[in-house]
C-alpha cells in the first residue's frame, strides 16, 4: 500500500504493522494474502424514527475479520467518524488482540455512523434494536460476540442482548459482553480495559526502573478506558498530571485529584469546567512533561508532526490505533518504548471472554477472581511478547504482532484452508 493511501486509511496503518511482523516471521505470500483480507463485511441501513416523528436513515457496519481461533469478537462503535475502513481496521486489530492474549476468539467489530450526543435515550434504543435485528443471523455466542466501544455502554449491550433474545425466542446472555451485572455481565468488566492498561504499564515501568510514586502520567481521553486507567494509576501511587476529553485538556504538575475529576466528569458528562488543573490544548497535552503517556481516545493521535515532541519515556496505547506507522518509527528512533494497543488494551476483551465463559456456565465469579485471572493472562502474554522482542532485537509492537500472527497461522494450518 502506498504512503498516500496509508495516510488516510486506518486499515492501511494496520497492514503496515502486519507486514513488519510478517517479515520477521518470514510468512509466505499465500498466508499474507489470506490474513490481510476480512472474512466478511456487512453494510446496512438503519432507518429510525426521531422523537419528533421524523424518519432518518443511518448506516450500520459489522466486519468479521477472522474465525480461525473461534467466533468473531469485538465492540460496536457509535461515532460520526465510523466508516467501513475504520471498522475493518478495528476488526483486524481484534483478531491480533484476541490471539496475543491467547483467547479462543477471532476478530470482529461493528459500528453506526451517528453522533450519540444528538440522540435521546429512546432514539439510541431504537437504533440499537434495529442494528441488532439486522445482524440476528450472523451474531451469536458461537458466531460473533459484540461488546462496548466508543459511545456504547452496558445499557446499549442490554438492548442488543434483549433484541437478539426476542428474535431467537430464548435468553442468550452470551451474545454480547459488557452487559450490566443484573443480566449476565461480569464483575470487573467496566474497569477491565483501564486496569489492563495499568497492569501493562506498571510491569514495563518496573523493567525500566520507574518507581510508581516518582512517575508522572498523562492520560488522553476520559471515557471508559481513560477514566479507569487514571483512577488505577493514581491508586498505585503515580502522579496523574494531565487528563483530557473531547472538550479540552487539563495539566497540574502537582498531580490532578483524580477522584475529583471523576466526580466532575460523572456529574457533568464531560471535563468541561474542571477546576483542578490549568486548561491547555489537547495538542499541548500530548507533548506535556511526563514519564508515561496513555492515549485513550481515538486513532491517529500520534503523527510525524507531534511524535518528535513527545517527552514521555513510555507510551501505553489504551486506544486502538493511536500511533501512525510514521510516528512509530520516530518513537523507535527516539527510544520511546511503546506497548501497542493489541496488548495494552486487551484487558477489556479478556474480561469479556470471562463474561462469555460465566454466561455459558451460568456461574459468576467474585471480582477479586476476575482481576486475578486478568492479571495472570496479561502478564503471562506480555512476558512472551517481551521474550520475542528481546530475542529478535525488535520492538513491542512487532513482537506482539508476530506472536499473534503465529498463533492465528498455526490455527489456520491445523484447520486447513477450505479452498
Ligand atoms: P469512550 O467513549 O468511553 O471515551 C472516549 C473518550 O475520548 C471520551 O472521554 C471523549 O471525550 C474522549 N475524546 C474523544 N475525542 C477526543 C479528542 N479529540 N481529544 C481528547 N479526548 C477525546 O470510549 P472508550 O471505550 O474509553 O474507548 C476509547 C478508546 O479505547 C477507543 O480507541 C476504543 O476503541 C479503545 N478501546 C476500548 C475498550 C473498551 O473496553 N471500552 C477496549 C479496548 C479498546
Amino acid at each position: 500500500m502506498t504512503t498516500a493511501v496509508r495516510e488516510v486509511s486506518v486499515f492501511g496503518d494496520g497492514i503496515a504493522y502486519f507486514n513488519e511482523a510478517a517479515d520477521l516471521l518470514e510468512l509466505d505470500s499465500g498466508m499474507r494474502r489470506i490474513l490481510t483480507h476480512p472474512s466478511r463485511q456487512i453494510i446496512f441501513s438503519i432507518p429510525f424514527q426521531r422523537d419528533s416523528g421524523e424518519f432518518e436513515v443511518y448506516t450500520g457496519y459489522r466486519v468479521q475479520y477472522n474465525f480461525a481461533r473461534g467466533p468473531a469478537k469485538g465492540g460496536i462503535r457509535y461515532h460520526p467518524g465510523v466508516t467501513l475502513d475504520e471498522v475493518t481496521a478495528l476488526a483486524f486489530w481484534m483478531t491480533w488482540k484476541c490471539a496475543v492474549v491467547d483467547l479462543p476468539f477471532g476478530g470482529g467489530k461493528g459500528g453506526v455512523t451517528c453522533d450519540p450526543s444528538t440522540l435521546s435515550m429512546n432514539e439510541l434504543e431504537r437504533i440499537t434494536r434495529r442494528y441488532a435485528a439486522e445482524l440476528v443471523e450472523v451474531v451469536g455466542p458461537d458466531k460473533d460476540i459484540p461488546a462496548p466501544d466508543v459511545n456504547t455502554t452496558p445499557q446499549v449491550m442490554a438492548w442488543f442482548m434483549d433484541t437478539y433474545s426476542m428474535h431467537v425466542r430464548q435468553n442468550v446472555p452470551g451474545v454480547v459482553t459488557g452487559k450490566p451485572l443484573e443480566i449476565g455481565g461480569s464483575r470487573g468488566r467496566v474497569e477491565a480495559t483501564g486496569r489492563g492498561v495499568t497492569i501493562c504499564a506498571l510491569d514495563e515501568m518496573h523493567q525500566m526502573g520507574l518507581v510508581p510514586d516518582q512517575t508522572r502520567v498523562i492520560v488522553q481521553g476520559f471515557g471508559n478506558v481513560g477514566l479507569y486507567a487514571a483512577k488505577l494509576f493514581s491508586e498505585r501511587g503515580c502522579k496523574v498530571c494531565g487528563i483530557s476529553d473531547v472538550t479540552g485538556a487539563f495539566y497540574n504538575s502537582e498531580g490532578i485529584d483524580v477522584p475529583l475529576a471523576i466526580d466532575h466528569a460523572v456529574k457533568n458528562r464531560s471535563l468541561e469546567g474542571f477546576k483542578g488543573g490549568d486548561r491547555i490544548s489537547n495538542t499541548e497535552l500530548l507533548t506535556g512533561d511526563c514519564d508515561v503517556l496513555v492515549p485513550a481516545a481515538l486513532e491517529k493521535v500520534f503523527t510525524s508532526e507531534n511524535a518528535p515532541k513527545v517527552k514521555a519515556k513510555l507510551i501505553v496505547e489504551g486506544a486502538n490505533g493511536p500511533t501512525t506507522p510514521e510516528a512509530d518509527r520516530i518513537f523507535r528512533q527516539n527510544g520511546v518504548v511503546v506497548i501497542p494497543d493489541i496488548m495494552a488494551n486487551a484487558g477489556g476483551v479478556t474480561v469479556s471472554y470471562f463474561e462469555w465463559v460465566q454466561d455459558r456456565m451460568g456461574y459468576f465469579w467474585k471480582e477479586s477472581e476476575v482481576n486475578e485471572r486478568l492479571e495472570d493472562v496479561l502478564l503471562a502474554n506480555l512476558g512472551e511478547v517481551r521474550t520475542i522482542k528481546n530475542a529478535r532485537n525488535s520492538d513491542f509492537r512487532t513482537a506482539a504482532y508476530a506472536l499473534a500472527i503465529d498463533r492465528v497461522v498455526r490455527a489456520l494450518k491445523l484447520r486447513g484452508i477450505y479452498a
